[in-house]
């Protein structure tokens, strides 16, 4: 440790609000370069390290096949995808000295699919997952929780490319499960949570979350089924997945009635293939529902077309119909409800700007004009102790962090870009993909939320960034300093990596040093101790102590 480069602080730094972001800093784990840009000092990376190795162990256990793609990229296939314009500024764009323009990826679904759009063929050639681990960028509009959300971070990032449905679904699968494994190989307690709740019959999108109190997301979860959803999108939403101009008009969400299907059987519409939601406002500006067949251009759609017309209650309406939050009730058709979509909601900005397939976007609604933003987004949330949706058992709630993300994208990138291949009668098909993100320096930050105390970081063993602390009480005579190095060596021969503290630094600063950096285990010599044959090891999770004798540490460790 005299030789380390760990600047502990005693202090708390000011700018910082969570635990992981207060403890990273303290602990001289990381340090600040510009805003959302850190520096992983050399505790920090053997942390990050250890999480990478996990990684590569569970995708290589899947058949996924590493690779490492540039970081910047040619703006052009960002063009082709369409995503150029449409991710936002949190994309970032830069040009070289022919004024050629490229961006900092931030996600590599248009890379991949370059790639292999030129040598790829034939359907014998898959299934394909190819992943890399490297920095991306995005430039988030508030990067102010350390390493939660930074703007250069590191991710792994994986795509599948599939001949059929069935095997995109086997790659996910697969997918699903080495993220389950991550998560608790990292020593994450962590929910899926199903981000496209809408859909029936089996998910297309599950956001790994690990619960901690500092989360942004706010969970509900069923202990009794497994159901697990973030509280807002719970249980449903309706999404309009066809719109207008650029895209989705609205999400209109339902929690408790499950999918667009489901509403449709509550209450009673003829079957019909696909349906679709609207989100309009009526004369007044409250938010009404349309439920329509799915066959209508959106802009076409009339009043006569709709299966039903809903406006979503009040709170006070809710409860005096005895019915939970969220609900939407039918109303036949108000006077004054426009069925059609004008031309000042399609104008407007989008509200939320959610950067990736997963999030939908509020395009053309205003909260406040054609929502009251706060009613909307009370009425949407489904809050712990409500009833489960699939089972109806009360739910739990809790915060919890996105680690991770596997995602089914179907043909939108293949077919835009042109990446197609030979199925086994010689067709020309687009390929199937599939991406799937693990945040490595979130999950990181999210193992510091998950094991803190008031004293410092509590690594699980998995990614400490040394499993063991030898603290030499006394320096410098010829009692505890070499025993200490006696041990350290030993610990290594026994491939238990420790960290020797033989700084000349009172008892009670190498103590609050060890805590803070948190090695699971501390093993403390004194002067006593050493010249009775024993060493007092502290595991640093339950603060147990226990004197163990010096020559049999190493194997108590190992
Ligand atoms: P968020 O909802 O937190 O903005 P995201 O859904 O935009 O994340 P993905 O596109 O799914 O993120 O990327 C895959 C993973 O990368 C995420 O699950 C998360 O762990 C990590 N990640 C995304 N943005 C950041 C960031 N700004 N800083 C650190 N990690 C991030
Ligand atoms: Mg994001
Ligand atoms: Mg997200
Ligand atoms: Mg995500």
């Amino acid at each position: 440790m005299s030789r380390l480069y760990a600047p502990t602080l005693k202090e708390d730094p000011a700018e910082a609000e969570l635990a992981s972001h207060r403890l990273l800093l303290r602990a001289g784990m990381i340090r600040k370069q510009a805003a959302g840009l850190y520096t992983y000092l050399p505790l920090a990376w053997r942390s990050l390290m250890k999480i990478e190795a996990i990684v590569r162990d569970e995708m290589d256990a899947r058949g996924a096949q590493e690779c490492l793609m540039p970081i910047m990229v040619d703006a052009d296939i960002w063009r082709e995808s369409g995503r150029y314009d449409a991710y936002g500024p949190e994309l970032m764009r830069l040009s070289d000295r022919h004024e050629r323009e490229f961006v900092l990826g931030p996600t590599h679904e248009e890379t991949v699919t370059d790639l292999v759009k030129h040598e790829l063929r034939s359907y014998k050639q898959l299934p394909l997952n190819l992943y890399h681990i490297q920095d991306k960028f995005r430039d988030e509009m508030r990067p102010r929780f350390g390493l939660m959300r930074s703007r250069e971070f590191i991710m792994k990032d994986a795509y599948s490319f599939n001949a059929t449905q069935e095997s995109l679904q086997e790659s996910y699968d697969g997918m699903k499960e080495a993220y389950a494994s991550i998560c608790a190989r990292c020593g994450l307690k962590a929910l899926p949570v199903v981000a496209d709740s809408g859909q029936i019959g089996g998910d297309t999108s599950v956001e790994f979350m690990a619960l901690a109190d500092a989360g942004e997301a706010s969970l509900v979860y069923c202990d009794d089924c497994g159901f697990a959803a973030d509280d807002e999108a719970a249980a449903t939403r309706v999404a309009v997945t066809e719109g207008p101009g650029d895209g989705a008009l609205a999400k209109v969400r339902t929690p408790g009635l499950g999918t667009i299907e489901k509403v449709a059987e509550f209450f009673g519409f003829p079957e019909s293939g696909t349906r679709k939601a609207l989100a309009l406002v009526d004369g007044e500006g409250s938010p009404v529902v349309a439920i329509v067949p799915g066959d209508h251009e959106m802009n076409e759609v009339k009043a006569e077309h709709a299966f039903g017309v809903y406006h979503l209650m009040s709170e006070e309406e809710l409860e005096g119909a005895g019915l939970h939050k969220g609900f939407i009730g039918p109303v036949g058709l108000p006077a004054g409800v426009r069925l059609v979509c004008d031309e000042s909601l399609r104008a407007s900005t989008s509200w939320t700007c959610g950067a990736n397939e997963a999030d939908y976007h509020y395009t053309g609604a205003r909260p406040g004009r054609d929502f009251e933003a706060d009613a909307w987004a009370d009425l949407v949330s489904v809050r712990a102790g409500d009833p489960c949706p699939r089972c109806g058992k009360p739910l739990s709630g809790a915060r919890g962090i996105e680690v991770s993300q596997v995602f089914q994208l179907g043909t939108k990138y293949s077919e835009a870009m042109g990446a197609t291949f030979a199925d086994e009668s010689g067709v020309e098909r687009p390929l199937l993909m599939g991406c799937y993100g693990v945040g490595i320096s979130r999950t990181l930050a999210a193992v510091v939320e998950q094991h803190h105390d008031e004293r410092g970081i509590s690594w699980p063993v998995s990614v400490a960034p040394y499993e063991v602390e030898v603290v030499a009480l006394t320096v410098g005579d010829d009692v505890v300093g070499p025993c200490a190095q006696r041990l350290a060596e030993e610990l290594s021969a026994a491939n238990v990596e420790a960290l020797l503290d033989e700084r000349g630094e009172r008892a009670g600063v190498k103590f609050a040093d060890a805590d803070l950096i948190g090695l699971p285990y501390q093993v403390i010599l004194g002067k006593r101790g050493v010249t009775a044959g024993t060493a007092e090891v502290k595991v640093r999770a339950t603060g147990e102590r226990l004197d163990v004798a010096l020559d049999e540490v190493a194997d108590w460790l190992a």
